[in-house]
């Protein structure tokens, strides 16, 4: 948006640098539905590798690769056990139910963080008046939950529960090198008890589109068939793996960079009247401001922060949320804080 100085509305807010503009320009090019495009095929097998699964395909979207494996995993009637803040659950307009006809059980987590006890309680017993509990998903970094990060023990002891009772296992990995870098945990590691795990390029990575699903020879098969089906089997479309390649090689490590500078505005706006910080210690690119104490609703706060340039997002009545990024600078992070303290004193006055 033009007179928005400081967007910190989502990273997916990213424009593709001068950069990987040049490695787009420059990117070799051929049918990818037809397996001829080298570029995509290149970021396939880097990204199968990355995630250590045996193979990999390039999706238009985040959205597409959930949706995709949901209907590989799922039949219609099935029920998959995911948190209650899950994208799929809340921001995917119903797309288990509608395309694959699989309802979603949410779980209670905290912060997005479910344990092993709430999948045992939420598993279905075989019974003709059930549904087939089918599928655990588990999302990494947990979104709307504050940009937490799963532990490898957490996780380890969700998807142990899920194969005793014989569930196959989906990670929702839009976010899951920010898990990398904020933890030190290699992105094979995270990955290793899930069947199905994709990471986005469009988030955090900088890319202006893309996401790539990966998993073993055989379920990919299976997911090509449904990119075919519902229009993503795509042709030149080596021009934005390029730009996921370029992002792969240079904009993983810089993403510490994103949660230092989230960590810099939750520190700097604390105090201020009228807001609580959530979580209080940053876990990874994002910062949640409940706002129900100033009187005024997340969407009027942030109407009186875009009317002097600087903009968040209103995830729910009360809650604000900041996402830092690579369009994001240290001095925007200042501005965008000075901004927030001077609009909640104002209104407190
Ligand atoms: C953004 C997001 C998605 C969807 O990705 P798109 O590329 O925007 O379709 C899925 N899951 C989570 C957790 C996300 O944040």
């Amino acid at each position: 948006m033009k007179n928005i100085r400081v967007d910190l509305y989502s990273d997916t807010q990213t424009r593709p640098t001068p950069e990987m503009r040049r490695a787009i320009a420059e990117a070799e090019v051929g049918d990818e539905q037809k397996g001829e495009d080298p570029s995509v095929n290149a970021l396939c097998a880097k990204v199968a590798k990355l995630l250590g699964k045996e193979d990999a395909v390039f999706l238009p979207s985040g959205t597409m690769c959930n949706e995709i494996a949901i209907l590989v995993h799922c039949r219609p009637g099935d029920e998959i056990l995911a948190d209650r803040s899950a994208h799929i659950l809340n921001f995917e307009g119903g797309g288990p139910a509608a395309l694959a006809g699989a309802q979603i059980q949410p779980l209670p987590g905290v912060a997005g963080i479910f344990d092993a006890d709430d999948v045992e309680a939420a598993v279905r017993t075989k019974s003709r008046y059930f549904p087939r509990t089918r599928l655990l998903s588990v999302e990494q970094t947990a979104n709307i939950a504050g940009g937490t990060v799963w532990s490898v023990a957490e996780i380890e002891a969700v998807t142990g529960a899920a194969r005793r009772h014989g569930l196959a296992t989906h990670m929702d990995g839009a976010r899951l090198l920010n898990a990398v870098v904020a933890s030190g945990v290699a992105a094979s590691e995270f990955a290793a008890p899930f069947d199905t795990v994709w990471i986005d390029l469009s988030k955090g990575l900088g890319c202006p589109a893309g996401a790539v699903l990966a998993a073993s020879t055989e379920f990919i098969q299976e997911v090509w068939r449904w990119k075919q089906r519902i229009g993503g089997a795509l042709r030149q479309a080596g021009i934005l793996a390029a730009a996921g390649v370029y992002a792969l090689d240079h904009h993983v490590d810089r993403l510490c960079e994103d949660h230092a500078n989230a960590r810099r505005f939750a520190e700097l706006i604390a105090d201020c009247p009228g807001i609580k910080v959530e979580p209080t210690v940053i876990p990874s690119n994002m910062v949640y401001i409940d706002v129900s104490a100033t009187g005024l609703s997340s969407a009027e706060l942030n109407q009186k922060l875009e009317a002097q340039g600087v903009r968040l997002s209103a995830i729910d009545a009360s809650r604000l949320r900041a996402v830092t990024h690579l369009d994001v600078s240290r001095e925007q992070i200042e501005e965008g804080a000075s901004v927030l303290r001077r609009t909640l004193e104002s209104i407190a006055a």
